[in-house]
């Protein structure tokens, strides 16, 4: 069932069993994963079905630090930012859940094996295939193959993508559940505590029209997205003046997104180009594609102290061809100087792309803060710091080094190497893909995480978190997967606890 909050009578107590706040991915998740179960679900959505400039508008706020990551690429509306998301899945890798000594505050509450089950779940959610990403268990449907790289070094691996709309597919699933409710323009602006209790009480919802009302349940979820959520626990502070769940200062902090660099040249000989079909999507019967990309092989990022790497490839249309004496071209062979250049002399050469996205480091200086402007609602703005640090500019490069070691020792072709210099113009044009993760991190020291093992907020009773904004490390995958599944796990654990 559907309401639409205008139509709420101001101060009107609306009582349930769990309340979710924001219907992206994440909250979509957990009500379906609630859908006709005994018990009475509320799910509050600032948006409507469809965006709205006035509404899109609660989302601006200034950022500072690093250019290039806007707040407003959100959607709030029934569906959040799936509504013109990518639809790019993949799932994080083993490594990244593991305590990794050279990435300051690294280790999951748990192994990958652990999440499993729920990523197999999640992939019925998002509409892909069966949960595989290795190159031996999809076949181009043409023949083309893998690159033949050394696995030690870069693996291919796929992405299966499809950009499912959460709002207008799962919106008749939501309206016949006999026990779910979801409250349209109901933007909550605060959640109650109280100083001598360890819950949360109620939550208050407004829209733009001016009226309000409360929401009070036994169980809350947080599923407003990775910015929107440290924001309405930073403005919650009835219960203590520095934020709910912000006794150690660690709310909005450690900040991550997945630097992005694209344009980076490969050059291939043209006598012998070669076929990067299985890098381009291909259709897929059930979903939409499956794509070929390169990720890091485990051993060498122990090895080496790397941090999460992956790289499409892709030529384009115009792409020439070029004389293999050019200074760049001489410049990427003399990046693996100790690799044979022959391949490369005397012949001219073609040129492809690569496109890289990697991981950064949690940094507690990368984080959401509160700003004195107000949204239309009262509500203090969201401002981003986002910085990057040598680590995870150091780590492109250096992902880009064995990925060019790895085409060169292959007798692929040859990668252009960006410039050393931590001032050089490529750093500067590093960009964000709209994942904003880690701003309520997991961990089991309430010193270093917001949330638990079980995304429950430490030091409060019944609230919980979803979303990439619970993630310690972020890995080099898109997030969304990994979202949907901890969302299906946390829905198995409240539903243990109701009963
Ligand atoms: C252009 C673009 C492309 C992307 N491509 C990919 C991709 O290929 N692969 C991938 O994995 N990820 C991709 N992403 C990221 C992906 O969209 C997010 O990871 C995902 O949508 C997060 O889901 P969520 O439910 O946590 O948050 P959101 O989708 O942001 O949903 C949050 C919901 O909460 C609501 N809300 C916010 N505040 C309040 C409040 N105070 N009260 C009530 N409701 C509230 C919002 O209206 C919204 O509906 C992309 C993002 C963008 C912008």
């Amino acid at each position: 069932m559907f309401i639409d909050g205008r139509s709420v009578p101001e101060g009107h107590l609306v009582d349930t069993d769990i309340c979710i706040i924001g219907t992206g991915p994440a909250g979509i998740t957990l009500g379906l994963e609630f859908a006709d179960l005994p018990f009475n679900v509320c799910l509050l959505e600032s948006g409507d079905f469809e965006p709205r400039p006035e509404i899109s508008e609660l989302n601006k706020g200034p950022t500072t630090g690093r250019h290039g990551e806007a707040l407003d690429c959100r959607e709030r509306c029934f569906g959040g930012t799936s509504n013109h998301w990518t639809g790019w899945c993949r799932p994080l890798d083993a490594i990244d859940f593991d305590q990794r000594s050279w990435v300051p505050h690294s280790g999951w509450p748990f192994a990958k094996d652990h999440l499993e089950p729920y990523y197999s779940r999640a992939h019925e959610v998002l509409g892909i295939g069966p949960p595989r990403f290795d190159a031996e268990f999809w076949k181009h449907p043409e023949g083309a193959q893998p690159l033949p790289l050394s696995p030690d070094l870069v693996r291919t691996e796929v992405y299966q993508i499809e950009a499912r709309r959460f709002g207008p597919v799962y919106r008749q699933r939501f309206e016949r559940a006999s026990n779910l409710s979801v409250y349209l323009h109901s933007s909550v602006v605060e959640l109650h505590g109280r100083p001598d209790s360890t819950r949360v009480f109620d939550v208050t919802a407004k829209t733009l029209e001016g009226n309000s009302f409360r929401v009070r349940a036994p169980f809350f979820i947080l599923a407003a997205g990775g910015i929107e959520n440290p924001r309405l626990l930073l403005v919650s502070r009835s219960r203590t003046n520095v934020g709910l769940g912000n006794e150690h200062d660690i709310v909005g902090r450690c900040f991550m997104e997945h630097p992005h660099v694209n344009d980076i040249g490969f050059w291939v000989a043209a006598q012998s180009s070669i076929d990067l079909s299985y890098y381009r999507p291909w259709d897929e019967q059930e979903f939409r594609a499956v794509m070929g990309m390169l990720v890091l092989g485990r051993e060498v990022a122990i090895r080496e102290r790397r941090l999460g790497f992956s790289a499409t490839l892709y030529s384009r249309p115009d792409e020439g061809v070029r004389n293999p004496l050019s200074p760049s071209v001489q410049r990427s062979a003399a990046d693996v100087e100790d690799l044979d250049t022959s391949g490369l002399d005397g012949s001219d050469v073609r040129e492809y792309r690569c496109y890289c996205r990697t991981e950064q480091t949690p940094n507690l200086n990368s984080r959401i803060l509160l700003t004195d402007d107000r949204d239309a609602l009262g509500l203090p703005r969201a401002r981003l710091h986002w910085e990057l640090t040598e680590q995870d500019v150091l780590n492109i490069r250096e992902g880009l080094r064995i990925l060019g070691r790895a085409l060169g020792e292959a007798g692929v072709g040859r990668l252009r190497m960006p410039a050393d210099d931590l001032d050089a113009g490529w750093v500067g044009d590093i960009a964000g893909g709209c994942h904003h993760m880690g701003t309520t991190r997991m961990s089991m020291d309430p010193a270093w995480g917001v949330v638990d093992a079980n995304c429950k907020v430490h030091g409060v009773g019944n609230l919980y978190v979803a979303g990439s904004s619970v993630f310690p490390t972020c890995g080099s995958a898109n997030p969304t997967l990994t979202i949907v599944a901890l969302a299906v796990r946390l829905a198995d654990h409240i539903k243990e606890r109701m009963r």
